[in-house]
């Protein structure tokens, strides 16, 4: 792996050494349950206040409107599940409003409430950005909406929705608004009062944290129930002993990246700006999908017709490269994407997607590198594609 040069960020991210060396004493002496009376117990119950404390002042939040979860996934399942049953009891409101963009974690969701659990979905549609305008969601929202979700950033194209803007509505409505922004918190402000969001899911491992560990943010007085009973942990909210080391982890990692924000998107901007110019002016009949200039800073895809992209990645990976054609856990399947179809491609580009994602360890030479590289690789995967 050593020569490999790793092109996939988005998917996920190395842990900082600052992070590890963070977490390494709450697996050694400080092992206790933050549950416990003893010692033990209240070191580690101080190190997980601490913690809260940390990523509250991250997210410009109240320490009791922060719940740890499992996952980026754990936390979309707890804002949407909860917050709709919480809504439908308190006033009978029963349709979730959701994109048609969202990760899985999202959209898998919402259809099981629809499918086994009485909701209804009123699917959002975006523009050939991949963006979701304020205008859609004011059109469709009303007293029967239990909940709204938009994502921050799309995984898939890197498009970034105008949040602010979708909150005031649902604000004026009073109707709860969720965002994942697992995409989003490694190079956007994540400032609650700032977006004006109701609840936000983050996950570690997309900034330089550990994987297995994540944030849900519930602004006070938001309707939500519980869907992991047990012990009473994270206000009721969230039952089961807490992952001590991997909550330092996330905080250290959570403010790692507010502190360091400004270096980071400008590391990145401009080598992105370099794989998106080369190669949609060097390879015929290629395009950037997702947004042109509201997009993460660290994210390049393309769609390039008559390709595979599954073949691509194959071909990229033997020669060194690790990229990806969407979300991570898409790979392998023929389809095109949701994504792919509601920005409006056909198959012939749909098929052909690629992610390039960049990070912390991405320099200039392997930018110039991959570029190299890539036409020719583009080009074989036509020239398979006749064959067969
Ligand atoms: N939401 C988005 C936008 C993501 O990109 C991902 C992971 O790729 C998730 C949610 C799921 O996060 P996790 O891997 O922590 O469950």
């Amino acid at each position: 792996m050593n020569n490999h040069i790793y092109l996939d960020y988005a998917a996920t991210t190395p842990v900082d050494l600052r992070v590890l060396n963070a977490m390494l004493p709450y697996f050694k002496e400080n092992f206790g349950n933050p549950a416990s009376i003893h010692q033990y117990g209240q070191r580690a119950e101080a190190a997980v206040e601490n913690a809260r404390e940390t990523v509250a002042a991250a997210l410009n939040c109240l320490r009791d409107e922060i719940v740890f979860t499992s996952c980026g996934s754990e936390s979309d399942n707890l804002a949407l599940r909860g917050t709709a049953a919480a809504m439908r009891e308190k006033n009978g409101a029963n349709t979730l409003l959701c994109s048609r963009v969202e990760h899985h974690a999202v959209s898998k969701t919402v259809e099981q409430l629809e499918r086994h659990f009485g909701y209804k979905v009123k699917w959002l549609e975006t523009d050939e950005n991949g963006m979701i305008s304020p205008q859609t969601v004011e059109k469709a929202i009303n007293k029967e909406t239990a909940i709204v979700s938009v994502m921050y950033a799309n995984n898939e194209i890197g498009t970034i929705n105008p949040i602010v803007e979708i909150a005031s509505i649902c604000r004026a409505q009073r109707i709860p608004f969720h965002t994942d922004a697992v995409q989003a918190a490694a190079y956007l402000k994540v400032d609650t009062g700032l977006l004006g969001v109701d609840l936000m899911s983050l996950s570690a491992h997309k900034f330089y944290g550990p994987k297995g560990i994540g944030v849900l943010y519930i602004r006070k007085n938001t309707p939500i129930i519980p869907l992991q009973t047990g012990g009473g942990q994270e206000s009721g909210l969230r039952g089961g002993t807490l992952n001590v080391p991997y909550i330092i982890g996330l905080a250290e990692a959570l403010s790692l990246a507010v502190r360091e924000r400004e270096q980071r998107v400008a590391h990145v901007l401009p080598l992105r700006d370099r794989i998106i110019g080369t190669t949609l002016e060097e390879i015929p009949e290629s395009r950037l999908t997702g947004h042109p200039v509201s997009r993460l800073p660290n994210h390049c895809s393309f769609s390039f017709r008559n390709v595979d992209g599954n073949t691509l990645l194959t071909l990229l990976d033997s020669a060194g490269f690790a990229c990806s054609s969407g979300s991570a856990c898409k790979t392998g399947n023929p389809e095109p994407s949701e994504v792919m179809t509601s920005i409006g491609l056909s198959p012939e580009w749909g098929l052909g997607s690629l992610r390039v994602t960049l990070g912390a360890s991405t320099t200039p030479g392997h930018v110039e590198a991959f570029l190299k590289i890539l036409p020719g690789l583009v080009k074989k995967c036509r020239g398979l594609q006749s064959r067969s």
